[in-house]
């Protein structure tokens, strides 16, 4: 029997975080069986250095997003969009991550549901997924994806921490969910949402360097750290935890469209 692999679909692998042992954090999660991660970008200057990793021979295979955060959307200019357009045409394999952030508000919410459009149609225009980021931002979120051009097997809730109300929204209109460790933390109404997304439409992440998951609570997290949100997936859904290792993975490489070295 071969030991399970498995699909980070979202980390910054790229963040400043790793920049002192990142080779030891990619083989550690090649230890754990981490056979695929997504890089997410946060700016256009972020994705180019998600980018520069995606250049080096590297196993787990790598990928890369380009795409303006709603933190970020202050800055969202032509400029922004031809750099990210850039990005698209240099292999960026989602736009992302977009969204809305009114928890924090760190741009005018104006600004970033222009910001939000105008990604979710150059992701049209590229026939690339979108990973969106949304909080305290619900009816706007759907209303944005709603209104654009956007296919619904193109578009993930990421770290997935909305209401069941949101939940069933996306799951009624076929987007994915990816749920990150959060799942394993006791005050997250885990339980209760993960069994209702489709077995296909579900995704695992860590999101690294945040929200690492029990027992790593607190501390750095990395992609190796995605075998637990896998297992507690798994239990909150009384399935197999090698299967939904490899269910995940597979929904990965069709989520982004990838080709498989296996
Ligand atoms: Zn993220």
């Amino acid at each position: 029997m071969t030991a399970p692999a498995y699909f980070d679909t979202h980390c910054h692998l790229q963040d400043p975080a790793f920049s002192d042992d990142r080779a030891a954090v990619l083989a550690r999660a090649r230890a754990a069986g981490v056979s695929e991660i997504v890089a997410i970008a946060s700016s256009p200057a972020d994705a180019e250095e998600a980018r520069a990793l995606t250049g080096e021979a590297t196993d787990p295979m790598l990928w890369f997003t380009a795409g303006l955060h709603p933190h970020e959307a202050s800055v969202w200019e032509p400029a922004t969009k031809q750099a990210i357009e850039r990005l698209l045409d240099a292999g960026a394999v989602a736009v992302g991550e977009i969204g809305l952030d009114y928890h924090y508000d760190n741009s005018p919410r104006e600004m970033q549901r222009r910001a939000f459009a105008e990604q979710l149609a150059l992701a049209c225009k590229w026939d690339l997924p979108v990973i969106v980021h949304s909080r305290d931002a619900e009816d706007d979120t759907l209303a944005a994806l709603a209104e654009s051009d956007i296919a619904p097997n193109r578009v993930v809730l990421h770290c997935f921490s909305s209401s069941k109300r949101m939940l069933d929204c996306g799951v009624e209109r076929g987007y994915y969910v990816s749920f990150s460790g959060m799942i394993t933390f006791r005050s997250f109404p885990a339980a209760e949402l993960v069994p209702r997304v489709p077995e296909e439409r579900l995704l695992a992440e860590t999101d690294a360097p945040y929200l690492a998951p029990i027992p790593h609570r607190g501390q750095r997290n990395e992609p190796a750290y995605v075998v637990e949100t896998v297992v507690a997936l798994a239990e909150l859904r009384g399935a197999d935890a090698g299967h939904m290792a490899d269910r995940t993975r597979r929904n990965g490489f069709a989520f982004y469209r990838l080709a498989r070295r296996d």
